[in-house]
């Protein structure tokens, strides 16, 4: 898996490899690109020539740098799944936890959702860029399913791979609101005081923007094996203990409170090592 390149295209050292954990390095895989017809991403090179004979006068490369489209999209069940009131009942007394959403709460949040993403991707300088319309795009893109999700699962979402380099750019993901409801109850349930009630709409879609930038990160190749990025070799992969609070890449429910998943204990980002990784992979210079 490491030190893998291509000898027939030219490396430069330096932002072509990555060094992870214990000094172990990947060479950045150039996919195979027919003339005229880039593959993204995360470049291609434009080459300028100008030849006397056979014989090279100046040449000029620049690399056109192709982001790594992720692509959100729902089906009616995730907000149905949102419109329904959480209640508790506790010693008799009936606890309001969460007042469903509304269709002008669902379209604000769905569309605050993108640029939510897309805050966490380029704070760590990863060109990646989030839509919530599949109009007009063209593959390659990664996509964020929101569905209800498995009812009585505890997954807050799923990815299809963990595609280290992010080799395919086309990739599949889902996020599971119904099971982002259902932890609402759940942790009250389990801990009154692990969770402020009411969670409020915007709470909700914080949880839901988190989620969604977590199973991307599975897509892009987080959290591979130890001897890159730390990660422990579960299903998936995730940031090894001991956990660090609201790291984007934490497995989840093992050390976060739901609090946190709600944002109400502050905000979330990446691990070091995950960050660089990122940028590696989805360069934009
Ligand atoms: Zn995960």
């Amino acid at each position: 898996m490491r030190s893998r390149m291509n000898s027939a295209t030219p490396v430069s050292e330096g932002r072509d490899e990555f060094t992870g954990m214990n000094g172990n390095k990947a060479r950045r895989q150039f996919p195979a690109v027919t003339v005229n017809q880039p593959v993204p991403p995360p470049f291609y090179t434009a080459v300028a020539m100008i030849k006397d004979g056979n014989t090279v006068v100046s040449e000029v490369r620049k690399r056109i740098f192709v982001p790594q489209v992720v692509c959100l999209t729902y089906d009616a069940s995730a907000v149905e799944a949102l419109k329904s009131n959480v209640t508790y009942t506790l010693s008799g007394v009936t606890h309001t936890l969460f007042n469903g959403f509304t269709d002008l709460d669902w379209n604000a949040q769905w569309g605050s959702l993108p640029a939510r993403i897309q805050d966490y991707y380029g704070k760590v300088g990863a060109n990646v860029r989030v839509t919530n319309s599949l109009a007009g795009l063209s593959m390659p893109y990664s996509r964020v399913h929101f569905t209800e999700g498995i009812v009585g699962g505890g997954a807050l979402g799923a990815a299809t791979s963990t595609d280290f380099l992010n080799q395919d750019p086309e990739d599949y993901s889902g996020v599971y609101v119904g099971n982002i409801r259902k932890m609402i109850g759940d942790a009250f349930g389990d801990r009154p005081t692990s969770i402020d009630i009411p969670v409020t709409i915007d709470q909700v879609g914080f949880c839901m923007a988190l989620i969604a930038t977590h199973e991307p990160g599975h897509l892009f190749g987080l959290v591979h094996v130890g001897n890159f990025l730390g990660g422990v070799d579960l299903a998936g992969g995730h940031n090894k203990p001991p956990y660090n609070t609201r790291r984007i890449m934490n497995p989840g429910t093992v050390a976060d409170t739901p609090a946190d998943f709600f944002g109400q204990r502050g905000t979330w980002d990446w691990e070091p090592l995950n960050a660089k990784y990122l940028k590696f992979v989805l360069p934009k210079e």
